[in-house]
């Protein structure tokens, strides 16, 4: 109960600091959509960027893209999708709203047993027998279960029939797959070597979203890495470490996540897990690694009719190589970010002091210049306009130096600097640490470089 209060802060810390605010609000909103204000979209912004580092910059054998959202509406049955990316789902004939079948046993049943591997017929036969009501009527009278595409469809040209019918994509990974030849022989890539790309994606989810956890358009990072059959456990297992890694090395605490091996493999999957994250709502999927075997390039081969194949250029041999896929959804990992950072501390005088203890790397600003009083901002807007080519700075002279740091720590500020009347003297101001609260005082030429050296992920 207490952490679900947290979310709430959250939320509401998010819309008047400028993080996140309700997607088309002054229209009463629109259900499961949300705006980056100026301090989430920075936010956000980072958090893409230390991924794209970790899987991309850093790694010499894997290789971005910036796929089209609107595919050939082929690649959907190639992948599956038109026949059965669907949601099981059943509505109330009181009050007509709709509700996912799994989600109302899960939100029962807490762990006892997985609605993922159960049929249409035993979810209802569950749900009967729990007596499993309403949410938002409180009644118990349900249609049966149907299964619910999540594809959001549009058309193309100006004749809207079934021959200009395309999709939304609802995952990043088909546009990885279409390219593979592609970037393989451009790149000149030896197997084994990835594809990552971050993008948007669309799912028609009509659950209540939990803020950002699920929403109808969110952006994935991904990776697809490429490799030879039986190699595959071995890059399964690295992509677990590299994915655990990465969200430790962002400051998110080990004892706030697990693995969770999946209970129901898809028929062509050799393994499958999830990182979870202790949510203010409990344990739920944060990333997702599956060892896919070549069932995705085999599909688009067969669909394609253009061979996926890939030449050993060493042996000669020819095979359609196996896919491990690491995704993580961007607002999701926002999410946790907020989530995992947000601290409520007591001061020595009794107030309380809400402070965001996010990764320097990942902070909206790493620096805000505050002036003591007003009549020194002249000398604060020179401060400004030295860091600013460098970080991404915030400028504050409004309130009280107490009000202004509270501010600053609301956000994930990670380093303060004031600007005083020493200043004028000697070109010195006051650095003050986020954590610590502790100020030092250092030359005004010497900040780009600390600050620089603070920040790095
Ligand atoms: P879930 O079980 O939560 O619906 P999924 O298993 O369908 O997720 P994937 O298709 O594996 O998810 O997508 C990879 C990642 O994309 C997820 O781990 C999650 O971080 C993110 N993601 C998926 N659906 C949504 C959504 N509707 N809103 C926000 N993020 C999402």
């Amino acid at each position: 109960m207490e952490k679900l209060k947290n979310l709430d802060k959250i939320v509401n810390l998010c819309k008047t600091r400028g993080i996140i605010f309700a997607g088309s609000e002054i229209y009463g909103g629109m259900g499961n959509t949300w705006d980056y204000g100026p301090v989430g979209v920075e936010l956000k912004n980072n958090i893409k960027r230390a991924w794209w580092k970790r899987f991309v910059q850093e790694c010499p054998t894997s290789f971005g893209v910036d796929a089209a959202i609107l595919m050939n509406p082929r690649v959907w049955d190639a992948s599956g999708h038109t026949a059965s990316f669907s949601d099981p789902k059943m509505d109330c004939k009181n009050c007509k709203s709709r509700c996912r079948a799994d989600n109302l046993i899960s939100a029962h049943a807490k762990g006892k047993v997985n609605p993922d591997t159960m049929t249409n017929e035993q979810m209802e036969a569950y749900i009967a027998e729990h007596h499993l009501c309403c949410p938002n009527c409180g009644k118990c009278d349900w249609t049966p279960i149907r299964q619910f595409n999540l594809m959001f469809e549009t058309s193309r040209g100006v004749v809207d029939d079934s021959s200009s019918k395309i999709y939304l994509r609802p995952e990043t990974a088909q546009g990885e797959f279409v390219n593979f030849l592609n970037v393989q022989r451009s790149m000149r890539a030896k197997v084994p070597f990835g594809i990552a790309q971050i993008g948007k994606a669309f799912r028609n989810e009509i659950t209540p979203g939990n803020f950002i956890f699920r929403t109808i358009e969110f952006e994935q990072m991904e990776h697809q890495q490429f490799c030879r059959d039986g190699d595959d456990q071995k890059f399964y297992d690295l992509f677990k470490q590299k994915a655990f890694d990465f969200l430790t090395d962002l400051g998110i605490k080990k004892e706030n996540l697990r693995f969770k091996d999946h209970d129901k493999l898809a028929h062509y999957a050799k393994a499958a897990c999830d990182i979870q994250y202790n949510y203010p709502m409990g344990w739920d999927e944060l990333n997702g690694i599956h060892n896919r075997s070549n069932y995705d390039l085999s599909r688009h081969q067969e669909f394609s009719g253009k061979s996926m194949e890939y030449t050993d250029p060493f042996t000669g041999e020819k095979f359609v190589p196996n896919v491990i896929e690491y995704s993580i959804g961007a607002d999701r990992l926002t999410l946790v970010v907020l989530c995992d950072a947000y601290d409520e501390e007591t001061l020595e005088n009794g107030e309380t002091r809400v402070v965001m203890h996010f990764h320097p790397a990942i902070a909206p600003f790493k620096v805000a210049i505050l002036p003591l009083q007003k009549n020194l901002s002249e000398k604060a807007k020179q401060v400004y306009s030295k860091l600013a080519p460098h970080f991404m700075c915030d400028y504050d002279e409004a309130g009280s130096i107490g009000k202004r740091y509270r501010r600053q720590d609301e956000i994930g500020t990670p380093f303060c600097v004031t600007i005083d009347f020493e200043t004028l003297e000697n070109d010195t101001v006051t650095i003050r640490d986020r954590d610590s609260m502790k100020q030092e005082r250092v030359n005004i030429a010497d900040l780009p470089q600390l600050i620089a050296s603070k920040i790095v992920f």
